[in-house]
């Protein structure tokens, strides 16, 4: 049974590239009857941000997407946060060293960086590896008894990683097939740093391997670090676990990388961490099932033309075959489409319920003028239905105010090109005499109310033309909105008549 990771650093809010790879992984797992563990990666502690792994907690959470294993839920790997393992790394990296695969290096900062001045002067660029080792201050370009002097004085120093020369490595991605690197090209990177600290790369091999994870999933600006991680499995005699890579996520342009930069246009997080960040997904409006069902688009598809997808039947089609090599451009009207079609999934009741403090606030601001009978005509079943006649307009809860504020409040102005182009001489006296009309009318439920006014329509010898539309000009302030006699069954007759009157006098 496979068992996966989400390896965060907890070093900001999650933007949508994280919440993929989680994604991808969790429904890997899930379909696989297999495990997915939530590992915090925070031994680089200069990019710590408080709160950020409550963040990332509660952000996977929002999006339905529930690990196995984790810093609060023990699988008997743990624990889950590197911090708390550091104890663990010092031992590995002085094993490599003792294998001959890895050195001690007591190059200062100051050091290095003059290194690297002088080969930019001569154009060239300084890589820290066979090249140019023994030319540097390291075990290699020591002898013994020196390099133990200088640890036993306390000298600070990292361990670095001895690359080969003059090899090539033949690495395996379950995405990008096979790919050879020639090691020439690497540096020996650094394992173990001054601090006390393994880095990423050395924290991140040894805790897939002691949390027996058979399938790393994830960004594909990772690869880059594959041939160095295959190395580290070789050189300490460890399986490595399969590899995938997933596509990047392209900006809408599909020139470059999608950035928390492209705010407006889907780079945002999934909400913000602290007050400084830009509001996210959930903050937009967006529901968590249609943000995780635009997510799995963005580099997999089915095969199939269906995209509606629960998070159910995604564990169901999900595969890793399925997953694409080239970038994935991420479409902002596409996010907008899944939205919409969440919300017509949505029952009235749920969409009545999250309508309402944005209702209740629109109708505070204006209770000094009419305060009884807004709060009446907010009341729950109304609002329900009122959320029935006009959800399919809209994407996103924020818009049904905008949508229907006439079934709340008489309008307070008209559009004025609707006026010019249906308001005419004669209008007042057709609206005077359907007043007259609608006060005989006892039902005033919009299918009876429509027979009667069509009825009475054809009787005054009039057009539909003539009166339905200053009608609606009068009861909505506009041109848009539901099915008219809708509108006039929910506000009722004497708010229909009231607003007719208003408009004639
Ligand atoms: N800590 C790395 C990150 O922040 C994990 C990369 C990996 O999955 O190996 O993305």
């Amino acid at each position: 049974k496979p068992r996966v990771r989400f390896a965060p650093s907890p070093t900001g809010p999650l933007h949508i590239g994280g919440v993929r790879t989680a994604l991808f992984n969790y429904l890997f797992a899930k379909k696989h009857d297999g495990a997915f563990i939530l590992r915090i990666e925070d031994t680089d502690q200069s990019r710590f941000v408080a709160g950020a792994e409550q963040y990332i907690v509660e952000a996977l959470k929002w999006c339905g997407i529930s690990y196995d294993e984790g810093p609060d839920k023990d699988g008997g790997y743990g624990p889950y946060r590197q911090s708390e393992r550091k104890h663990l790394y010092q031992r590995y990296a002085e094993e490599l060293v003792e294998k001959g695969k890895a050195y001690y290096a007591f190059d200062t900062p100051e050091n290095l960086d003059a290194h690297r001045k002088n080969h930019e002067a001569k154009g060239k660029t300084f890589i820290y590896n066979w090249h140019n080792r023994l030319k540097l201050d390291n075990s290699l370009s020591l002898t013994p008894e020196d390099t133990q002097k200088r640890l036993d004085a306390g000298e600070e120093h990292v361990i670095r990683f001895l690359s080969p020369p003059d090899e090539t490595l033949r690495l395996q991605d379950s995405i990008r097939g096979d790919i050879e690197i020639d090691t020439n090209t690497l540096d020996d990177k650094v394992l173990f740093k001054s601090d006390g600290m393994p880095t990423y790369h050395l924290a991140n091999i040894v805790d897939d391997h002691l949390m027996e994870i058979s399938h790393v999933i994830r960004g594909e600006e990772w690869l880059p670090s594959l041939a160095l991680h295959c190395q580290l499995y070789d050189a300490f005699g460890w399986k490595a676990p399969e590899f995938a890579h997933l596509p990047l996520i392209l900006k809408p342009s599909g020139n470059g990388k999608l950035s928390k930069r492209d705010g407006e246009k889907g780079g945002f997080p999934v909400f913000p961490l602290t007050w400084k960040d830009a509001p996210g997904y959930r903050e937009n409006g967006y529901f968590p099932e249609a943000v995780v069902n635009f997510l799995a688009f963005l580099g997999w598809n089915p095969g199939t033309e269906q995209e509606l997808f629960s998070l159910k039947e995604l564990v169901q089609a999900f595969s890793l075959a399925r997953i694409n090599k080239s970038g994935a451009r991420f479409d902002p009207n596409k996010t907008v489409w899944y939205n919409h079609q969440y919300l017509q999934a949505k029952s009235d009741d749920e969409l009545a319920e999250r309508f309402r403090p944005i209702l209740v606030e629109h109708v505070d601001s204006l209770r000094d003028e009419d305060s009884d009978d807004l709060m009446g005509a907010a009341r729950p079943d109304r609002v329900r239905h009122v959320v029935s006649l006009i959800k399919e307009r809209a994407d996103f809860v924020s818009e049904f105010w905008e949508l229907s504020h006439y079934f709340f409040i008489a309008p307070t102005s008209y559009n004025e090109k609707a006026v010019k182009k249906q308001w005419k001489d004669g209008t007042p006296d057709i609206l005077n005499r359907l007043v007259s009309f609608l006060e005989t009318i006892e039902d005033f439920s919009s299918n009876n109310l429509e027979s009667h006014v069509k009825e009475w329509i054809g009787e005054q010898e009039l057009s539909f033309g003539k009166v339905m539309p200053p009608l609606r000009l009068v009861i909505v302030g506009d041109m848009k909105g539901p099915h008219l006699f809708d509108i006039m069954g929910l506000i009722g007759k004497k708010e229909s008549i009231q607003r007719i009157q208003k408009a004639v006098v």
